[in-house]
């Protein structure tokens, strides 16, 4: 034995791990008793663990127990009883396959971690007095020696014991079994709770927390008739911020019945909100904890956006319940079998709840902003990575959102009842096991009867394909050419076809559709597809819904653009044209060749004016691309983008549309203000954001009188979705009043980190010349603390990705300013670090000086040796790709 082992904190060396490789597990695991000891620097667990020889492998002959473990130290272990002493290696511990009794046997082991000294936020840690959890995808080996691998799944059963002062509340997974006081001893006043789990789960899905909290409560009997009581866990003091949540959840639940035939499997479900969180949140099971800014909202303290992304949020982690839990992934390689999954069903809740054509917008501009953007670059790889160093770097755009592109287009081609037909087999089949996205394939095959090997190239063929176009008219028949190429990633240079739903209608001259929207399925290089009987040549509204995750490459004349814009009955590709003429005119101005036209002017002042038209469709109509979205169109051109230029561009456009349609906006920004108390549904949101959107034209022409609008829409707003965009307005285009502004708000909200966080990145994201200084100084503010997750994304992370002018100057200091906040960061929270360096992925579309700073300090932060080996995978794939 060795009760006083020092934790193992010898570096890992870069290995990987490969989806080939991949063998089922020697040892199996029934059950699995949990017995935690918490104090903050020495926390004890005692596991019992029951191992079962896995049938799959027995022919093999005998193997030795092999069990994951980091910064552990072991303070005794025996089998059946009997003491033992395994070998202890840099990834846990091994035990002679001699030393075990046969093919069934209980392990038992004691082991002792420091959750205060855990600042990575990966296995128990301490956020702000309060013991939590993350596991996913492998933080339960810094807990205990474990097989820690998503295909070993078990039934826990957990006991807590804890001081009754600090950490009053004891919660783990599953249904509560006991609770009560412990003898008073030298450490004090200690209670104890006893939950069991009766769902076997991997031990990715494994939580416990405890600490001083208060639950908001409410409940929901299932259609089945049971009654499920719902407790969302906050900070005392919190607890009036829960209701939003909540109510998201109850929807969620009951979506899922109605639309999937889902039920919850547990009498409670409960939500912790935790501040100290690297991800967004995670769907233990039963246990859900979340990054607190994705529970907690006031209209007070929270957007519209928040209000939208807490509804989808908790909705994904509810959901996560069937395409997750009960059924989850063999290997992190399957990381999209339950995200892709589960982000597509998000999105067609959000649909459902807010109106399908806006979120099928945003949904896409998220996919082009981040996806397209992965796709671009260096870090490029398939919905289903075949090779990791390190996991954590892939949870991704790809993983998450294109993956969630690839059911819906598998839905597209299969339609609505055979989408749910396979899906319900898959629940059937595969219910209580850990699959492969060959088994999810295999129902839907069976399920609709077709053939889907040529489709499954989604999942393994990386980068974004480019459609193109070519038309054909000739005695009323009209022919669409339709091809496909997908550029090399690295890794792979061939690319192969792909299965690709087009959805095309035509129009004819006068507007009307003389073809409502029929599915093309591309499957050749290049296909043609003829259609009879039309009276005149049509006008072809393509991709619409943006049916596949592609780039379409076509030089639709603006005359056509401006048509589909006025008269498309399909909303995306409406958006979608108004979008594309204002890239091609931010191009134009860039290189010179263009100019702003009258046309565009007019199509928005038309758009502007149309009250049949949704608000929050019209706001995101009137809004002008964004430096990184113009810098990605020229990148895919070819060229080589100057953020500088690019910003000079857009914001002529912007002047351009505040000048020109100002009786217009003035007037619109009036008739949507509302005297009606804050409501966060869409149908209030949308005008909020129209009404913000007219502010912001009208302040980029710099008017005194913007200026002062905005002003009183800050000064007199009683919801932050007001508030907000009024004082970001004035920030950033520069008003003379903003510091003043700037102060008021950070006196009034000091107490709140949530708005806090949103002060900070308000400056951050600011494109002016004294931002990298002001965010330096913001380093060094009271309300700034670089530990913590949210903080170091709001203030360095949005520098890095939300503000291309100033991270981008031309003399490289905000690359070194960045660069520096990593190397500081990666010793303490290696994850969130690692996750924050994915901004350099872009260095190769801008010019040759800007590549070769990025370039430099890429190459510092991989010079330094004690880089992590999260950061290290990122920075070496960026270098190399
Ligand atoms: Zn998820």
């Amino acid at each position: 034995m060795r009760p006083d082992s020092a934790p193992q904190s010898t570096p890992t060396p870069q290995q990987s791990t490969r989806l080939a490789d991949y063998r089922a597990p020697d040892w199996l695991v029934d059950s699995v008793a949990l017995d935690f000891d918490l104090a903050p620097s020495a926390t004890r667990i005692k596991a019992r663990i029951i191992f079962h020889r896995n049938p799959e492998r027995a022919g093999e002959g005998p193997a030795d127990l092999v069990l994951d473990g980091r910064l552990l130290a072991l303070v005794s272990a025996a089998v059946d009883g009997r003491p033992v002493e395994p070998e202890l290696t840099r990834e846990g511990l091994r035990l002679p396959a001699a030393l075990l009794p046969g093919d069934r046997f209980t392990w038992t082991c004691e082991t002792e971690i420091d959750p205060k000294a855990n600042t990575a936020l990966e296995g128990l840690y301490i956020s702000k007095g309060m013991y939590c959890t993350q596991c996913e995808a492998e933080g339960f080996r810094k807990i205990t020696f474990y097989p820690d691998r998503p295909d070993v799944m078990a039934r826990f059963r957990v006991r807590i014991e804890a001081d009754r002062a600090t950490a009053p509340v004891l919660l783990a997974n599953g249904n509560p079994t006991a609770t009560g006081d412990l003898p008073a001893d030298h450490s004090g006043d200690r209670h104890y709770a006893e939950w069991e789990d009766p769902h076997p789960k991997p031990a990715y899905l494994f939580a416990l927390v405890a600490g001083d909290l208060v639950s908001h409560d409410d409940s929901l009997t299932t259609a089945s008739g049971r009654e499920v009581a719902l407790k969302i866990y906050v900070r005392p003091g919190d607890e009036g911020k829960c209701a939003y949540a909540m109510d998201s959840l109850k929807r969620a639940m009951r979506w899922d019945e109605a639309t999937h035939g889902r039920e919850y499997d547990l009498d409670l479900f409960m939500i912790v909100a935790v501040d100290d969180f690297n991800m967004g949140a995670m769907e233990n099971k039963g246990l859900n904890i979340f990054n607190s800014k994705y529970i907690l909202a006031s209209p007070e303290t929270a957007t519209d956006r928040d209000y939208a992304l807490i509804e989808a949020i908790v909705a994904h982690e509810y959901f996560h319940n069937w395409t997750g839990n009960r059924i989850t992934c063999r290997d992190w390689f399957q990381l999209c079998l339950k995200e892709g999954l589960t982000v597509f069903r998000d999105q067609q809740f959000s649909g459902d709840e807010r109106g399908h054509a806006v979120t099928r917008i945003d949904d896409v501009k998220i996919l082009r902003a981040r996806q397209f953007r992965e796709d671009q670059g260096p870090l490029a790889h398939p919905v289903r990575p075949e090779e990791y160093i390190e996991i954590n770097n892939f949870y991704t755009a790809t993983v998450y959102e294109k993956g969630a592109e690839v059911i819906g287009m598998l839905r597209t081609l299969v339609g609505p009842e055979g989408y749910r037909k396979a899906l319900d087999l898959y629940f059937q089949r595969h219910d209580g096991q850990a699959c492969t996205i060959e088994q999810f394939r295999q129902c839907f095959e069976d399920a609709s009867g077709r053939d889907l090997s040529q489709f499954a190239r989604w999942w393994s063929q990386a980068g974004t394909p480019r459609l193109t176009v070519e038309e054909d008219w000739q005695d009323g028949r009209y022919t669409l050419t339709l091809s496909q190429t997908t550029p090399p990633t690295p890794g792979q240079t061939d690319k192969l076809p792909l299965v690709i739903p087009v959805a095309v209608g035509l129009l004819g001259p006068n507007g009307d559709e003389v073809l409502p929207t029929q599915v093309l399925e591309l499957t050749e290089a290049e296909q043609s597809f003829t259609f009879e009987g039309l009276g005149s040549r049509p006008i072809p509204s393509i991709l619409r819904g943006f049916s596949a995750p592609v780039i379409v490459e076509r030089q639709t004349p603006d005359a056509e653009s401006a048509f589909l814009l006025a008269h498309d009955t399909d909303p995306f590709n409406r958006w979608e044209a108004g979008r594309g003429t204002a890239v091609r005119i931010a191009l134009g101005l860039i290189d010179g060749t263009g100019d702003i036209s009258g046309a565009w002017v007019e199509g928005m002042a038309a758009v502007l004016t149309d009250d049949s038209h949704d608000p929050a469709f019209r706001a995101m109509v009137l809004e002008v691309p964004g430096i990184d979205e113009i810098s990605r169109e020229i990148a895919g051109r070819g060229g080589l983008a100057d953020p500088d230029a690019i910003h000079t561009a857009l914001r002529e456009m912007r002047q351009t549309l505040g000048n020109e349609l100002s009786t217009h906006l003035t007037h619109l920004y009036e008739s949507t203000k509302s005297d009606r108390p804050y409501s966060p549904d869409a149908a209030s949101a949308g005008p909020r954001a129209l009404k913000n959107r007219c502010l912001g034209l009208l302040a980029a022409t710099g008017s005194a009188d913007a200026f002062a609008l905005a002003e009183t829409q800050f000064r007199t707003a009683d919801n932050m979705s007001d508030a907000l965009p009024a004082l970001t307005i004035l920030v950033h285009e520069g008003a003379p009043v903003a510091d003043a502004l700037l102060e008021d708000f950070h006196a009034r909200w000091q107490h709140d980190p949530l708005v806090i966080d949103k002060w900070l990145a308000l400056q951050a994201a600011a494109p002016l010349p004294g931002t990298l200084a002001r965010v330096e100084a913001l380093t060094g503010h009271p309300s700034f603390d670089w530990k913590n997750p949210n903080k170091f994304r709001a203030l360095i992370g949005v520098l890095a990705a939300a503000n291309p002018v100033v991270f981008h100057r031309p003399d490289g200091a905000g690359y070194r300013f960045l660069a520096d906040w990593l190397i500081r960061l990666d010793a303490v929270n290696p994850q969130t670090t690692a996750r924050v360096a994915g901004t350099f992925e872009t260095f190769r579309r801008y010019d040759t000086a800007r590549q070769a700073l990025m370039r430099a300090e890429l190459e510092r932060i991989a010079g330094v040796e004690s880089l992590s080996k999260n950061t290290r995978e990122m920075v070496e794939r960026m270098l190399a790709g």
